[in-house]
């Protein structure tokens, strides 16, 4: 186990930056995940800590050492990437100890580690097999415990459950929680998928164009997000944002509806904002939660429904905007049905239409 510090880190291809003076600390047995759009810069900044990239500027230190001109084989690291390719012509436990083989570690040494890593995964009545005879998640615990057997200080995974079929990635979510809670080493998680940073991390790291745009734990992140990029980013499904202007505590949208105010909202008159609400914090009269303190009611015509059984989707319309509601212990709703709906300020948001920035404090 070991802490791991990024410093002011840098990346530059070329002329071109794509990871800009990044700063994070992650503690020993932490679980962190990097999450972000496709190109944010996740991966580079998970193999600069490998060691697979050069650090264009700053430092990344692992346990006490600063490691930037440390080959990739001295930091005792493991990686599982989204492609793992497995040995075809080895069997399970010939690949899981092959690391320890090339390292020309003891046979006694080499069973040990296979026998253990193998039992953490449930492999152990697989060992004998090839990897044809072996379903993906299976595979892909066999790529995992290639990982576990050289005890490393730090795993990183870079998306490696992006190849599976939605049931199997669920499932395998599951074991890489297990496997931490088990060997309780630090990890580094990179995807860009945010159900799978809220459900792994102990804390999220989300990415936007080389940049950091908040670290917080998954509630953090959901309940109060810096920005609207966070707010629409982490969460599903994403926060409606409605576009409005700020008049005499109100939000005035185009169309004339006025929502007030979320409390401790830092506006002035004049602003445009954007009011942020999630599905679970707008839902029709009759079939929602038990209203909360500051509550605020619009009435909407729903143009499409999504039934999920014990609550049903609700596509509605506001002010021109497509909003997104949810409907407790539901009834069938007509198409153009006009629903009352209770809006549960005290979880709503506020945000900046230039800037994106939180307007709640
Ligand atoms: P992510 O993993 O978040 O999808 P990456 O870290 O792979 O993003 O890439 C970040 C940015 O760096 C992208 O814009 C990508 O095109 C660029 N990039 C990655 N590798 C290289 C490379 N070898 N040369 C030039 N640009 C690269
Ligand atoms: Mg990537």
């Amino acid at each position: 186990m070991a802490e791991v510090v990024l410093r002011d880190v840098v990346k530059n291809y070329g002329a071109l930056p794509v990871v800009h003076a990044i700063n994070l600390d992650i503690a020993h047995g932490e679980f962190v995940v990097l999450v972000g759009p496709s190109g944010c810069g996740k991966s580079t900044t998970l193999r600069m800590i490998a060691g697979l990239e050069d650090i264009s500027d700053g430092t990344v230190q692992i346990g006490n050492r600063v490691v930037n001109d440390l080959p990739p084989r001295d930091r005792n690291i493991s990686m599982v990437f989204q492609n793992y390719a497995l040995y075809p012509h080895m069997t399970v436990a010939e690949n899981l100890g092959f690391s320890l083989h090339i390292a020309k570690r003891s046979k006694a040494e080499i069973e040990k580690a296979v026998a253990e890593a193998a039992e953490i995964l449930s492999l152990t009545p697989l060992l004998a097999r090839k990897p044809g005879q072996l379903s993906g998640g299976q595979r892909q615990r066999v790529a995992m415990g290639r990982a576990i057997v050289r005890h490393p200080d730090v795993f990183l995974f870079d998306e490696p459950l992006s190849n599976l079929d939605a049931k199997l990635r669920t499932q395998m979510r599951v074991e890489i929680k297990r496997l931490h809670q088990k060997v309780g080493t630090t990890i580094i998680y990179v995807t860009h998928d945010q159900i799978e940073a809220m459900t792994l991390a102990d804390r999220i790291v989300i990415m936007r164009d080389g940049h950091i745009v908040q670290i917080g734990t998954p509630l953090d992140v959901f309940e109060r997000p810096v920005n609207s990029f966070v707010a629409t980013f982490i969460g599903s499904p994403p926060m409606n944002l409605l576009p409005g202007t700020v008049s005499n505590g109100q939000v005035s949208l185009s169309d004339g509806t006025q929502i007030p105010l979320p409390p401790s909202a830092k506006v002035v008159d004049g602003q445009a904002v954007h009011f942020g609400v999630r599905a679970d914090n707008i839902m029709p009269e009759g079939h929602s939660m038990p209203p909360t303190a500051h509550m605020a009611y619009v009435d909407m015509p729903v143009t499409l429904t999504e039934p999920l059984g014990t609550e049903t989707l609700l596509f509605a319309t506001l002010s021109g905007v497509e909003v997104q509601a949810k409907m407790l212990n539901p009834r069938p709703v007509a198409m153009g049905e006009r629903l009352r709906f209770g809006i549960a300020l005290d979880k709503c948001h506020l945000f900046d239409a230039a800037t994106g920035a939180t307007l709640r404090i």
